[in-house]
């Protein structure tokens, strides 16, 4: 089943980075149709994961802050008003060979003469149920987003890899104590970070340990752990924790399909939005694993609307 004509743009994912690829893209009148995902699902709901989080503080131009969802239901309004169109379904397929693209959300098909990939990275998590419950209340992903509202507090990171032991690090500096919970005794990160996290004195370790799981109803109130030695159980009654166990990038869509690394992440030519495919663009956290941040997913998803309106304007309409 084929739907309607071939469109310029099709974007994928509608986090910051593919809406605003969506408001630049609708304002040069490329009529784009984004594909924002599904709501029932935490990878790729539409928002990304801001929809994951409460206040929002460093986003530029809010300086009393802005709730998460209300900064995405802000851009997509924005959006909609010069004409993005938006469809809530999630891709199944993508068939880049031909031209003009094609994409699939099951049997119906889409084709477009440029596509913007922007469908974002989600945190690996503990695959604990109270952890839905308590996300954004206690509970993070991001110490840059949300370290300042745990000034004084007691809190815990898991994790024994560079993330953990930086977001450890960060957080010294608003919490009085951070405890870093690993379910090893080595950690994986590298030398010069934990050297440096030895060296903090607000910095404690938990070893051989996993958390498994988070005490409170509306807020964080402290967290079981159990030994991987002898699997005691004890809590530890710290008021955040900030999961730091990695990052998955949601590329599986376009495996075999677009070049990326061994980590998932896209890769995109240094300084552009260009991927392997000409035609092709790709922005935000699926192909940045460094930065991670909703300004700098939109500043990219505006450099792959100007990176398409120009390529189009050169290989279609020219
Ligand atoms: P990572 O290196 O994969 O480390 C993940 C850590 O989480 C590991 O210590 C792992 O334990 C632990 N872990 C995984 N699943 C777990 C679970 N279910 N329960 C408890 N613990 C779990 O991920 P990352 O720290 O996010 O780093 C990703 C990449 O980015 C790395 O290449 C890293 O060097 C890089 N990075 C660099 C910097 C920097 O240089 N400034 C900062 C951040 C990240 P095990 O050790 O037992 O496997």
């Amino acid at each position: 089943m084929s739907s309607d004509s071939v469109r310029n743009v099709i974007i994928v994912g509608s986090g910051p980075a593919g809406l605003t690829a969506a408001i630049y893209t609708a304002r040069a009148n490329l009529a784009p149709l984004v594909i924002e995902g599904e709501p029932s699902s935490t990878s790729d709901q539409p928002g990304g994961q801001l929809m994951l989080t409460t206040e929002v503080e460093n986003f530029p131009g809010f300086p009393e802050g802005v709730m998460g969802p209300d900064l995405m239901m802000n851009f997509r309004s924005q959006a909609q008003r010069f004409g993005a169109e938006f469809l809530t379904e999630k891709v199944t397929r993508v068939d880049f060979d031909s031209r003009p693209f094609r994409v699939y959300v099951r049997d119906t098909e889409y084709q477009a003469h440029s596509i913007i990939v922007s469908t974002g990275a989600r945190s690996l998590m503990l695959g604990l149920e109270s952890e839905q419950r308590l996300i954004g209340h206690g509970l993070s992903t991001c110490a840059t987003c949300d370290g300042f509202f745990f000034r004084g507090h007691e809190i815990a990171v898991v994790g024994g890899g560079d993330s953990a032991i930086e977001e450890a690090t960060f957080l010294t500096k608003f919490a009085d104590k951070v405890t870093i919970i690993h379910r090893r005794d080595e950690l994986r990160a590298s030398k010069i970070m934990q050297d440096r996290a030895f060296a903090n004195p607000k910095i404690e370790f938990l070893w051989n340990h996993t958390v498994t799981e988070l005490l409170g109803d509306t807020k964080v109130e402290g967290i079981q752990v159990t030994s991987t030695i002898d699997g005691t159980v004890s809590t530890l009654p710290v008021t955040g924790v900030f999961v730091a166990i990695g990052h998955q990038p949601n590329t599986d869509l376009f495996k075999g399909v677009l070049d990326m690394e061994d980590s998932g992440y896209l890769i995109t030519q240094p300084g552009s939005t260009y991927t392997n495919v000409d035609g092709v663009f790709a922005c935000g956290d699926v192909q940045d694993h460094t930065y991670r941040q909703a300004i700098t997913a939109a500043g990219s998803g505006c450099m792959a609307a100007i990176d398409a309106e120009r390529w189009l304007e050169a290989n279609v309409h020219s």
